[in-house]
């Protein structure tokens, strides 16, 4: 008899420790989640995203039921909690699917040497990720941190390796130590309705939401995926974070679409969330600080009203702050848009990446440690091939661009729904009398721009600029 210890793998299918216990014991296996403390109340703590986790360990724990098994929760310490589980049980070891912040990589060694030390079976498995953190790197064996060549070497190992699915293994329904209850966690859940998920939950919502991107939407992905009003991306990130879906199951789907380059620049995108990993995993540094450490040296002004207007949404800059409240709302937000919202934070706003980083996880059901410091690290300019700091979005032509008629604007800062197409990107310029026709009063209804794009441009250049001559 083997636990399986779940983490950010929540499914029965294709989960590749759960598969091997199953082979190892004859199906006999106790599938346990361990509430870790030190994780629900740490510095990324989020209301959404830990409701997000205990739907899901529902959605799961009725999975497992339909085979005559539970899920058996517990909170405490991992170690002392599995070890106790382990003398309760009688199960004679644990296996479980990798996790490569840096947190988890610690923890996980730990755990495995202290497993071992006492006589138990313990084993990690590659489950998370296509390839592992060494089988994609340089020819001199050092990790990427430039995305395309790492991007170029993952897709040509992915032709001389095809991955495959598996199913759900065969489960007997052995006695199972009993479960602590669902923990309220009241304190750590959202308070206000309009923070509730709109993700369905459990493994086969979440195999019907890749279907249906699939069927719908793959195919002109290429194109779609930057029009922040439209559904061109798929919406899975927050089943990938929990493992919900295996990185299998998304690649195999993708790869039986009809070819095309919808399929292939979404392929793409899993390959950043990839290259993100493996980053963070090479260079936990970056967790605390920029990734190149000369842009720890630039001085923020970190202006806390600037931060508070962003947070809320109220910058007067309209693609800016209906991506905000999107983020308030649904605790989602659309790529193009965190890419627009991050640039605004740290080249107009001036305020430091890491305060930006820290809303995002505080508030996204997705939210990350690698893709997230990944995404920021990239529009500050700090990280790996990040674009460099001198390319600067301006997010009135973003707008323009990328939600041309302003339906996205329109949709969360439903103040501006009567302004005008042409002035939807900045209201601010719209004559009085306009501003009467459309019914918002800029300045009273909707804020007036918190800064000035073009002062704050060369304020943003300024700032990297000593940073970086101050050798
Ligand atoms: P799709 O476009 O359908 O992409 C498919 C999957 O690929 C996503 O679900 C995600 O798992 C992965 N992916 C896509 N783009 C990226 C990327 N740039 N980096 C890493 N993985 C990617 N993604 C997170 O999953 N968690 C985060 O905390 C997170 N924070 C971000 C912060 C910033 C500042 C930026 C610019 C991006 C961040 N991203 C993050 C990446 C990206 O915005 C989301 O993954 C994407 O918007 C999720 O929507 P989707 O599932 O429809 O993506």
């Amino acid at each position: 008899m083997l636990i399986h210890w779940f983490r950010r793998d929540l499914r029965l299918r294709d989960n590749t420790a759960l598969l091997a216990a199953a082979d190892a014991s004859g199906g006999a296996v106790i599938p346990v989640f361990i509430f870790d403390d030190a994780i629900l109340g740490g510095r990324f703590a989020s209301p959404a995203r830990t409701q997000f986790l205990l739907d899901s360990l529902t959605a799961l724990d009725g999975e497992l039921r339909s085979l005559g098994l539970h899920l058996v929760l517990r909170r405490g310490e991992p170690l002392t909690t599995l070890m106790a589980l382990l003398r309760e049980s009688g199960a004679h070891g644990v296996t479980w699917n990798r996790d490569y912040t840096p947190y988890a990589v610690q923890r996980d060694s730990t755990i495995k040497r202290e497993l071992r030390a006492a006589g138990y079976r313990a084993e990690s498995y590659k489950d998370a990720v296509i390839f592992e953190m060494n089988e994609v790197v340089t020819a001199a064996g050092q990790p990427y941190t430039v995305y395309t060549p790492y991007a170029k070497r993952w897709r040509a190992r992915l032709e001389s390796e095809p991955v495959r699915v598996q199913g759900v293994p065969e489960l007997t329904a052995i006695p199972l130590p009993a479960s602590d209850p669902l923990p309220a966690l009241n304190d750590l859940l959202p308070t206000a309705p309009t923070s509730v998920p709109r993700f369905a939950t459990g493994e086969t919502a979440a195999r019907a939401a890749l279907e249906h991107f699939i069927h719908n939407a793959i195919a002109n992905y290429a194109t779609a995926r930057d029009l922040v009003a439209i559904a061109g991306t798929s919406r899975l990130s927050p089943y990938l974070r929990f493992g919900v879906l295996s990185p299998r199951q998304c690649v195999v789907a993708a790869r039986a679409a009809p070819s095309g380059p919808g399929p292939e620049s979404w392929i793409g995108e899993l390959i950043w969330r990839e290259f993100y990993i493996q980053v963070l995993y090479h260079f936990p540094h970056a967790l605390r600080g920029s990734f190149k450490p000369v842009y720890d040296r630039i001085v923020w002004p970190n202006d806390p009203a600037l931060f508070a207007a962003w947070q809320q949404g109220r910058t007067g800059y309209p693609i800016v702050d209906a991506a905000m409240r999107q983020l308030q709302q649904e605790g989602w937000m659309h790529n193009r848009a965190r890419m627009i919202v991050a640039s605004f934070l740290t080249k107009d706003l001036l305020i430091d990446w890491r305060w930006g980083e820290r809303h995002f996880m505080h508030l996204l059901i997705d939210g990350d440690p690698a893709a997230n410091n990944g995404g920021w690290q990239w529009a500050a300019g700090t990280g790996t091939d990040a674009q460099p700091y001198f390319r600067i979005f301006n997010p009135v032509s973003q707008g323009q661009k990328f939600d041309p008629d302003g339906a996205y604007v329109r949709r969360y800062v439903p103040e501006l729904a009567g302004v005008p197409t042409r002035y939807i990107h900045e209201p601010h310029k719209m004559p009085p009398s306009e501003q009467v026709r459309a019914g918002v009063q800029i300045g009273r209804d909707y804020s007036a721009p918190v800064v000035d794009h073009a002062t704050q441009r060369l304020r943003a250049l300024e700032l990297y600029r000593s940073a970086t001559r101050a050798d």
